[in-house]
């Protein structure tokens, strides 16, 4: 990896955390008025923002090595020294140990890549090496940073709270952190962003499920640390969207003056960048043209998000946020929200990353973003492909289970009416029963009505007859009043039974009406399958 470019991360991770409100608001507007997105950004460079490459691993050797084969005994007798201990922490790394590509640089030491990130981060630590191999003493150079997957952002950690204070708290229960540092460009005189790195996943992962920690008994904010989009950018011309190999120019430029690099020693030359002589490197992110092509990319990478690996979040820097809008803070390929495991993402990646790789070319860096460059595009369309399928044997399986849910519903309903039926029959039935002994009662009641009233003219008669046979009688006068309450009697019972004649007439009316609903009620009671 050339210089340009880990200036370009370094650069980037800068201006990521560029959280001062104020200054926010006054660039986005700037944006607003420039609004070009009309710089060409070429699909590599696309595919170039979105790939995530780890830094190189150096190991400092003494006596300095000079032979390839003396150094592939001592990378052979390194991963044969740490295998053990190694696997014991990454069970489930199943791949043999390895360097995608390994070197022994001009200072005779040894330059290592790897795609892991498990080795990496094994490797970060210099107590995971022996001091000696192969009677060459090897010390490790640390690298400053672990991979983005292992760091997390304290946000807004009031200036009072120092890191070893924090170091301290952190500490009696995350065991493997690996770096705090603050976020320069978060700084103000309140608060500023403390950036954690820690080697361990599970640990990562625990303290992201928190989602805050407590310090000095205030509640801080925690978040994944997010990468920006890195820009591809050309180390012979020093200009974005193409690596040398596809260059032009047919001489290596100065970042600092923009002149032959070939021509003087370019140490002391005066840094004006070429594109718009002013005081700043052509690699520089204060470059405006530079500024310009990261909004453009952005914009351009916002429209594809498919391009970016699938669970891959890109932080969008504050410069090139749109103000309208919400969640501008992200880019994220769509899929990946179906699945937020970071433990999957580490893996899903990791499998993106093996890539056949030729040992023997020495052109590794290039030929590198050109494998990533092909294996993005094919392996993002792959896995949209693969995401299609799946998602339609899911709508597979929910159409069937939903046919037999159908199913059973119509079966319970079928059985349900069936009963409701018979139990609307059993009514009816006893409704009939009942309204026959209803008739019967009535009749009984009907007869003993005119066996009274037959009586009781019988009784008139008799008590007239009496009256008229003895005027005389002393009695008279009590005859009369027994004739007048027999007379009542008979008008009452009169009364009567007019009314259990109309009473009956009705009662009639009601129960053929009931008959005739529930017959309907039985009726309308229809089978499903009918
Ligand atoms: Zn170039
Ligand atoms: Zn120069
Ligand atoms: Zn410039």
């Amino acid at each position: 990896m050339s210089n340009s470019n880990d200036s370009c991360t370094n650069n980037g991770s800068k201006i990521q955390l560029n959280l001062n409100e104020k200054q926010m608001d006054k660039r986005i507007e700037s944006n607003n008025n420039l609004k070009n997105y009309e710089i060409n950004i070429s699909l590599h460079s696309l595919n170039y923002a979105v790939s995530q490459h780890l830094p190189s691993i150096h190991i400092n050797c003494s006596p300095k090595l000079t032979d390839h084969q003396k150094g592939k005994d001592i990378v052979k007798a390194l991963f044969t020294y740490i295998e053990k201990d190694f696997r014991k922490l990454n069970k489930h790394y199943i791949m043999p140990l390895g360097f995608e590509y390994w070197f022994i640089n001009k200072n005779g030491n040894l330059t290592c890549y790897t795609r892991h990130t498990e080795l990496f981060v094994y490797l970060c630590e210099s107590l995971n090496y022996p001091s000696i191999l192969l009677s060459t003493d090897i010390s490790p150079t640390r690298p400053k940073h672990l991979p983005c997957y292992h760091t997390l952002l304290l946000k807004y950690v009031p200036n009072e709270i120092t890191l070893d204070g924090i170091n301290n708290e952190l500490g009696s229960y995350i065991s493997s952190i690996y770096n705090l540092e603050e976020m320069i460009g978060s700084i103000t005189d309140k608060a500023r962003h403390v950036r954690i790195e820690v080697k361990s996943i599970v640990e990562y992962d625990q303290l992201i499920q928190k989602g805050a920690i407590t310090l000095d008994g205030r509640l801080i904010e925690l978040q994944e640390f997010l990468a920006p989009p890195r820009i591809l950018i050309c180390s012979k011309c020093n200009n974005p969207g193409h690596i040398r190999k596809n260059c032009s120019l047919d001489y290596d430029s100065c970042r600092r003056c923009g002149q032959d690099r070939s021509v003087g020693d370019h140490k002391e030359c005066s840094i004006n960048c070429h594109r718009r002589k002013k005081d700043h490197m052509a690699t520089d992110f204060k470059c405006p043209f530079l500024v310009e092509y990261r909004r453009s990319l952005i914009y351009q990478l916002k429209q594809k998000p498919h391009l970016l690996p699938p669970n891959l979040q890109l932080f969008i820097p504050t410069e090139c946020r749109e103000r309208s809008g919400r969640n501008n803070q992200f880019i994220i390929n769509p899929i990946s929200k179906t699945n937020n495991n970071t433990y999957n993402n580490i893996l899903k990646n990791q499998n993106q990353q093996q890539l056949p790789f030729n040992i023997n070319s020495h052109n590794w860096p290039t030929l590198k973003k050109q494998q990533i460059n092909d294996n993005i595009s094919s392996s993002s369309e792959k896995s949209i492909w693969n995401e299609l399928k799946n998602k339609q044997m899911e709508i597979e399986n929910l159409k069937n289970e939903l046919d037999k849910k159908i199913q059973n519903c119509q079966l319970n309903y079928n059985e349900n009416i069936k009963k409701l039926k018979s139990v609307l029959l059993i009514i009816s039935a006893q409704t009939k029963y009942q309204n026959e002994n209803i008739e019967r009662c009535q009749t009984a009641l009907n007869e003993f009505i005119s066996l009274s009233s037959s009586s009781l003219n019988a009784l008139q008669q008799l008590t007239f007859k009496h009256i008229t046979t003895n005027m005389n009688d002393q009695n008279s006068e009590e005859h009369q009043k027994i004739l007048q309450q027999i007379s009542k009697s008979i008008e009452l019972m009169q009364e009567r039974n007019n009314l259990l004649i109309s009473n009956k007439k009705s009662l009639n009316i009601l129960i053929e009406q009931q008959g005739q609903l529930l017959f309907q009620a039985v009726n309308s009671l229809t089978l499903n399958d009918e």
